[in-house]
Parts: C-alpha cells; structure tokens; sequence
C-alpha cells in the first residue's frame, strides 16, 4: 500500500521550506512595520459564516467549499479565505470598542477550496492578508495597496501591474445594476447556467465570469466609472492622489470587480507580468468592503484588505528568475574521528548551539573523510576536526571551508574565535 498527498496539496520539503520561512520573515517584518498586528483563528469556522461572509452568490460558496458535518451534529467549513473569520473575531471580541480605529489585522495560514487543481491553484494553500478595519480614510486604502506592493517588491519581483478601479457605494452600484440587468436580459439564454443565476442575484459577478468572458456583451456592458456619483469618484480621486504621492504606479480597469459581495469602493489587484508566468497572472486580490460587519453582527465598520497566496508569489520568483536569499547556512561541522572525540563533540555542539551558531556531528560512525564530504554537502563554514591529538592537546583543527585555510584553537577559545573570524 502506498500513499500520496491528496489531490490539490502538497509538501514543502526542507529545501522550499527555507523560501517559505524567509517570505513569512519578510511578511511578518512589514507588517510590523505597517502596524499590522497578527490575529489567528481557527482553520475552521460554521458554515453560515462563510455563506453570509463570503456571498452565497461567489464561486467559494457554491462550489469551492470543504463543508462537514461534526460529531454534535453542526456543519462546519474549512475556511476557504480569511476575512470572514477575522471580522467575525473583531465583532465577537468588540474591537470596534479599541479607542484606536481603524484595528490592523494580519493573517497568515492555510485556507482550503475544493478546485479544479492546475498550476498556481492548489486545494489548499497558504494565504497572507491584512484588514483594516473601522476607517473611510481613502489613505488607509493607499497604505494596504502600498503594503502588497512592498511584499512583492522586498522579495524581489519587478514584473508587476497594479490595476485599481471603484467600485461606488450603494447607491452607485444599485443604478448599475439595473443597467447591467437590461444589458444582460435579453440574451441571458447564451450565458452559462452560473451566469443566468448571477443575473438576478448579483449581475455585477457575470462581469467576472470566466466561462462568458468572450461573449461580446461583455465588452458593451454599462461601466461602473460612467455611474460614480460624487462622492464616490471623489473618494477615487483622493486614493488616487495618495498611491501618486507614495509613487506606486497602477492602471485603472473600468472592468475590474471582485468576487466577492461586499466590496465597494475601491478595488484592486496585483499581477505578475512576468513573460514566464502561466496563464493565471493575479497575485493579490483586495478591496474595501461594507455591511460585512453588520452581516456578522457586528455595528457599521467599512473595512479594506487584501488576500495574496505564498504560493503564487513563489511562482512569480521562479518565473522571473529570482532567487531568495535563504540563511538556513551550517556554520560548524564537527569531524570526530574516535568514540573520545566523539563525546566531545557531543558537548562541544551543545555549547555551538547555546550560543547560537548552527551546528552539526556526525551520527553515522563515518571515516573522517566521508564526514568532511558531509561537511561540504551541508556548506559548512568551519569543520572542526577533533581526533587523539587534538584532545590531549586540548584544542581543535579549525578549518575555514572557504579560504582551505586551518589553524588549532584551544577549546575555550572556539566560541570567541567562531564568532570574530
Ligand atoms: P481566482 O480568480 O484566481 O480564482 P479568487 O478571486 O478566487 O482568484 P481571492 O479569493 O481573491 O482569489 O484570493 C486572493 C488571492 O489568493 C489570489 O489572488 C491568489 O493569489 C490566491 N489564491 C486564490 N485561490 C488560490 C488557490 N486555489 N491556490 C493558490 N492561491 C490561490
Ligand atoms: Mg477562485
């Protein structure tokens, strides 16, 4: 009997694993910078969270979701995103309260759709996103989008669009909709089963289908921009007015609207341009949201965030040729060529580490230069070489792996000598 890894996941093996940390590294430093605190909640929420969370009417809910019923009879959903559970918390723990408003969240982890598996598009994967939520500042919007940006960019990608549009507030998008429901009507028939329901539900997301995208009505639909009221296509001036003076570039997309329900506003997402890039580009998707809150319970907070998987952007780096810089080095090696200098460089490594440079041994009883092969595989700096002589001499061999330059140091001296050389 063998086994393999469900279809839509995947391991990490130690070698990638080193990518993954330093991205999360670089996450979790920019967000400290950014001020935008962790908040962790469970891989699992009840299902009506997500339904109200989310839209019945999204792809996630009807088709994407892991839903399960649990032993006490209650039906559960493995999250599928992440900002249905951190508004629920921000609700449930009445953070709306904070006196510092907008709270700045952060997220990181594992969300789970049940999708068509193909590159760049995992049933499981791990997704790093931030809300801000209990502001209409438009330069909060700014600050977000500036925060994605800088992800991409401190990792190294250069290959990268910026498409922003608005979206309008209720009163904008409900005069839309009644021009997007006589444009769509009359020849609903041609459009695909999904889109014959979204036509009434929320004609909006017949925008965003992937199946109907060559349909020429889609080109000649009513645009959101020739709806904007005022107020909306003021709001979309001032967020432009900021990303100017942070000097992010982006391109607006009249087309551009999110799967999701709530959005308003602005609208955003990040894509690799990266010629090496298959055929789905986008590495960020966010916006700003209204009445997710209140749906949850919760008062009349707006909100705005983002959601971009690890995955993809690994994918962009390799598309652009870009290498991590990963800092997983093996500083000492010890070579111990009897059972003596064995035991000493049991405690020799044990005090490496207390002090904490990165240390191996040998637990192979290998021949002396079978252990120095396995020095060099593990890109050892230093090897130290401990055998009979260099025990009575109560020093060992110091070799920089590097220069092929040796020298003795005396055991009390290693700690001191390892970390100034
Ligand atoms: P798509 O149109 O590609 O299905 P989406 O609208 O479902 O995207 P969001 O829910 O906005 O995507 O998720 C935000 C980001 O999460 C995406 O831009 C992408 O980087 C990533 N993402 C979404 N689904 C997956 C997946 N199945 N595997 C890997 N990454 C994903
Ligand atoms: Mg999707």
């Amino acid at each position: 009997m063998t086994f393999k890894v469900p279809r839509g996941t995947q391991d990490i093996l130690p070698e990638q694993s080193a990518k993954w940390q330093k991205v999360e590294e670089t996450i979790r430093h920019l967000c400290h910078t950014y001020r935008y605190e962790e908040i962790r909640t469970p891989m699992f929420e009840s299902t009506e969270l997500f339904q109200r969370g989310v839209g019945d009417t999204t792809d996630i809910v009807q088709k994407e979701m892991y839903t399960f019923t649990d032993r006490g009879n209650r039906s559960l959903t493995l999250r599928p995103e992440g900002t249905a559970g951190a508004v629920r918390a921000y609700v449930e723990h009445k953070l709306y309260g904070l006196p510092d408003q907008p709270v700045k969240l952060s997220y990181i982890g594992p969300m789970f759709r049940y999708e068509r598996q193909q590159a760049g598009r995992y049933r499981q994967f791990v997704q790093f996103g931030v809300e801000a939520i209990g502001s209409k500042d438009p330069a909060i919007d700014a600050e977000v989008i500036s925060l994605a940006m800088n992800v991409y960019r401190t990792v190294g990608l250069t290959d990268l669009k910026l498409v922003i549009n608005s979206l309008g507030d209720k009163e904008v998008r409900e005069a839309h909709r009644t021009a997007l429901i006589n444009h769509f009507e009359p020849h609903i028939h041609e459009f695909c089963s999904d889109c014959q329901n979204r036509l009434e539900k929320n004609p909006l997301r017949i925008l965003d289908c992937k199946v109907d995208r060559e349909n020429p009505l889609m080109e000649t639909a009513p645009s959101l921009t020739d709806f904007l009221n005022e107020e909306s296509a003021t709001y979309f001036e001032k967020v432009k007015h900021y990303l100017d003076l942070l000097g992010i570039e982006y391109e607006v997309d009249p087309n551009l609207v999110r799967g999701l329900d709530y959005y308003n506003h602005t609208a955003f997402e990040i894509m690799s341009t990266s010629k090496g890039f298959g055929s789905i580009t986008t590495l960020c998707g966010g916006g700003r949201y209204h009445g997710l809150v209140q749906e949850v319970g919760g008062p009349d907070m707006a909100g705005i965030g983002f959601a971009m998987s690890i995955e993809r952007l690994l994918l962009a780096l390799e598309a652009e040729g870009k290498e991590l810089e990963t800092d997983s080095a093996l500083e000492v090696f010890i070579v111990s060529m009897d059972d003596a200098a064995k035991e000493k460089a049991v405690e020799l490594a044990s005090t490496f580490r207390a002090k904490g440079i990165a240390t191996e041994i040998d637990y192979a009883s290998r021949k002396m230069k079978a252990q120095m092969k396995a020095a060099d595989r593990q890109g050892a700096k230093w090897v130290l070489v401990l055998g009979e002589q260099e025990l009575a001499d109560n020093a060992a061999a110091v070799k920089n792996m590097e220069t092929g330059t040796q020298e003795k140091v005396p055991f009390h001296d290693l700690v001191n000598y390892l970390q100034t050389h």
